[in-house]
Order: structure tokens, then sequence, then C-alpha cells
């Protein structure tokens, strides 16, 4: 079995962006797959939030525990790494990916390991642990079934918590087929009990459990995990090593705010009061204890999120829990799924977390415009990350650097000043109306030329007036002047039957 998971995306981040768009729009299957389970997901976490109550209060509470933490992030860093030492963790932090892999590796070296057994993890994706692993002789298997079955079709995530979304079971069982050696019908028992069985030898045989952290708790030093899948509870006890990789903003001070935060993530995530497993690991096996590694390691990563701290306009993006509750109802993510994007994170978490983490505006900052800017996820964010006013951030920040086009900076240049400019805003009407008419069908464009041809390409634009509003407003004053008895019935029109003025 290959254990690479490659990087299934054409061109650059920024600079393919238009292709795969192109592409993923002939893609019917896809598109109908994404916009179904996003739309599953979004009318869950809709009606799991009425029947929970003030789920304003709850995001306003979770909003303030997120802020409290990253503003005080050292603080918590510093308690959580104590705790996680004092029940006999070992913690590592890492500035890079790269030292984060270095480091993951000297452990696997120290451990001879061969075969790591790995839970649901975004930050090893974002170390590309699995391919870094291969070229040192050893495997990781993805066990989370959607990853898994990700890793044989060589794909990366295309949903933070439903990674293998655009999928059907006929392409699963094609897939596990060739695994299997043998056929295997598209049929949901029978695909999940091969992954099942498959997937249980590699636990038994794992010299090392690799996890992700969705809430590391300071007072306690303890990692807490949620999953749907007793993957995790299998991969964090079997092996003898269990390594919890972790960005370094996932901590709450206190089991009281995990609490909270707990209640929101299952809600915005898929709509579920918990999830399936909700996991609480403290340090390695003590005596007594009847299951758990021998030896624990956390490894803290920052790859680029310390930059973002003090920053007033990105900060925030720090308070981020992963939920996915963006994606799903984001117009742009539901139209062309997470590869589109080409980063690891995608959506509007995504498109706002890929440039600032690789601090690169000139590639990845192009995600940026990825968005129609319409807020929807931050209405749907549990702790009202401010993602469109970020969008627009990011915006101003690539052209502040110098990376959009000449001819688009000469363009916007050109119209803020005629814009500005009272009598060159009404030649330039009068001029636009006046140019357009080769191009006017009854009354609309239907193929616009050269930059703006992308906005006739599904949609028609409705032909300028001849008379602006402004000089029809101008012309009836003028009217109304001229004439008392227009005027007077101008005004009765606007008379209710009350003959109150309204
Ligand atoms: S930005 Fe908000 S909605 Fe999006 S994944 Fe993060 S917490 Fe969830």
């Amino acid at each position: 079995m290959s254990t690479t998971s490659s990087n299934n995306v054409n061109g650059g981040i920024g600079s393919g962006l238009k292709q795969r768009t192109q592409e993923v729009l002939q893609n019917d299957f896809l598109r109908q797959a994404v916009a179904f389970t996003t739309d599953k997901l979004r009318t869950g976490r809709l009606s799991a939030a009425e029947q929970f109550g003030d789920w304003e209060e709850w995001r306003e509470r979770g909003r303030v525990i997120r802020e409290h933490t990253i503003a005080h992030l050292d603080y918590y860093l510093g308690q959580f790494a104590d705790q996680v030492r004092s029940r006999g963790g070992h913690v590592h932090f890492c500035g890079t990916g790269e030292d984060a892999v270095q480091t993951f590796l000297r452990i696997a070296e120290e451990k001879q390991a061969k075969l790591v057994a790995k839970g649901k993890s975004m930050v090893s994706e974002e170390m590309h642990l699995n391919d870094r692993l291969k070229e040192r002789g050893i495997d990781a298997i993805e066990t989370d079934l959607g990853e898994y079955i990700l890793q044989l079709a060589q794909e990366t995530p295309s949903h933070l918590i439903i990674p293998a979304i655009h999928k059907n079971k006929s392409q699963i069982a094609e897939l596990f087929t060739k695994e299997a050696g043998k056929k295997l019908p598209p049929e949901t028992k029978e695909l999940a009990s091969f992954a099942k069985r498959k997937l249980r030898q590699f636990f038994l045989e794992a010299e090392i459990g690799l996890t992700g952290c969705n809430f590391g708790i300071a007072e306690s030093g303890t990692v807490t995990l949620v999953s749907n899948e007793g993957n995790g509870r299998m991969v964090t006890t079997v092996p003898k090593t269990h390594v919890v990789v972790m960005g370094m903003e996932r901590l709450v001070p206190t089991f009281e705010d995990v609490e909270v935060m707990l209640n929101l993530l299952a809600r915005s995530a898929t709509g579920q009061k918990l999830t399936t497993y909700t996991s609480f690991i403290t340090g390695p096996r003590q005596e007594g204890d009847l299951d758990g590694p021998e030896e624990l390691h956390v490894i803290i990563l920052d790859n680029g999120r310390s930059a973002q701290l003090g920053d007033p306009q990105f900060q925030q993006v720090l308070h981020c829990i992963r939920c996915a509750a963006c994606l799903n109802v984001c117009p742009v993510y539901r139209h062309v799924g997470g590869h589109t994007y080409g980063s690891v994170y995608s959506g509007p978490i995504g498109a706002v977390l890929t440039p600032l983490l690789q601090q690169d505006m000139k590639e990845a900052g192009t995600l940026a415009y990825a968005s129609s800017l319409c807020g929807a996820c931050y209405e749907a964010c549990p702790v009202k990350i401010p993602l469109h006013d970020m969008l627009v951030y990011l915006r101003a920040r690539k052209v502040k650097e110098g990376f959009t086009p000449s001819a688009e900076r000469l363009g916007f240049k050109m119209f803020g000043k005629v814009f500005g400019n009272v009598k060159w805003y009404r030649m330039a009407g009068k001029a636009a109306y006046y140019g357009q008419k080769p191009l006017v069908r009854d009354g609309v464009i239907r193929k616009a030329p050269g930059p703006a041809a992308g906005w006739t390409k599904s949609r028609t634009f409705p032909a300028i007036p001849k008379q602006s509003f402004r000089d029809s407003w101008a012309e009836l004053q003028r009217e109304l002047q001229q004439d008392p008895a227009s005027r007077e019935a101008a005004a009765s029109e606007d008379r209710g039957k009350d003959g109150v003025d309204r």
C-alpha cells in the first residue's frame, strides 16, 4: 500500500486557482456531493443550536474564552507544558513544520519505528509528515476512515472534518477492491467492515500512535480528542508511544472552559450534542492503569502562528477551533470544494489562514479573493471570528505589497479618480452609455469584452441607461418647480389616507 498522501493539486495555490476552479465547475458529481453534505451539516448545526437554547450567549462565551486564552497564550503554554511534564510526558516546542518533522523523526528513530498509526491531524498535513516519513522508510497509516480512503487515492483532505466529502461509494469500493485484491461491492457495511479489519492490524503492529489535539487543557496538561470513530482510542492506547502534534493556539485554561468549547464544537461541526468519543488524555500510562502508552510526546507547533499575535487585524484567526461551520455555509466552498483552494486548509478559514501561516501574499494571498464577502462565515462561526473583515485586510495587504497585476492597479487608480470627481463621473457615465451600444441587445449585455467577459459568462449585465438616476431626479425636481399642479399631485401621492404627511 502506498502511504504517500501526494498533493493532488494543479499549479500553485494562487496561480492555479482559476484553472482548478474551471475544472471543478465541470465536475457535476463533486459539486453535488459537496453541496449535499455541507447542506446536511449546515441544517444539523442550525437545529442543534436552536435546541441548545441561547446560542448567541454560548457563542459569546466561546469567543471570550478564546480571546482570553490567546491574549495570555505565553502563560497558558507554559502552564500546559509544565503539567504535561509533571505527569511524565515530554513536550517539544517547534518553530517550523520542518522542526516538528525532525522532532518526530528523532522519536521514531529512538523507537526504531517502522509503522505509525495516525489519527486525524490537520497539523500533520501542514507538516507533510507522511511524505517525510516515507522518505525514511517509515509507513504512516491513516486510520480515520475518510483519511484512509484519501491515502489510498493519494489525495489530500478536501474538508476539515469530512476529508473525503467528494467521494462516493463506488469510488471507495474501487479503491478498497484494489487494496483487498478482490472485488468489494459499493455497500457501506461491506466497505466499513473491510476497513475495520484492515486497520486493526495496523493498530497492533504500529510502534507509534500519532494524533492531533482538539483542545489542550492548561490547568492539567490534558489532551482532548473528539471523534466519531473508535480509531482515536486505538491509536492512543495500543501503540507503546503516543505522539500528539498540535498547533500552539489549541489551548483552553480549564476543564470548565473545555466544556463550553466542546458544546460549541460538536454542534457547529456535525450538529451533534457531543461526538461519539470524547477522550481526555493526561500523561502516559500510570501504574495501575489498564491501558495507555508507555511514553507520551506532545509536539507544539508555531509554524507562522505567533506572527499573528499582537496583530489587531489577524490575531483572532488563532481563536479558530476547526469546526468547519464556515466551510459549510460559504457559497464559494459549496460550489468548488476543498481541493480548489490548493492548500491544507480550505474554505473561508483556509483563505485567511493559509497566506498568514505561509507568510506569502503573492501566491497564497490570492485565496482572499475566493470569497463573495457575504459574511455567512462570521454568522456561522461559533467563536465569532470576523473572517469577512480579514479577507478584506488580506486583499489590501496584497495590493500594498505590490502583488496585483499592474493593469489592475492602474484600472483601480483610474476608477478611484473618476468616482472621486462629479464631473468625471458624469462624463464616464455618458461615455459608457454610448460605448456599450454595439453590445446591447434587448436592454442587456450578454457578452462583455476584455476583463469584463468573466461577468457575462454565466449571467447578463443590465445596460447602462441613457439618463442616470441623478439626472432623472434633477429633471423631476425641475418639473415640479415649474408646474405647481404636478407638485400638488406628487405631494398628495405622498400623503396617506389619514391625511398625515409621510
Ligand atoms: S473560523 Fe470559525 S467557523 Fe471556521 S473553522 Fe474556525 S471556528 Fe469554525
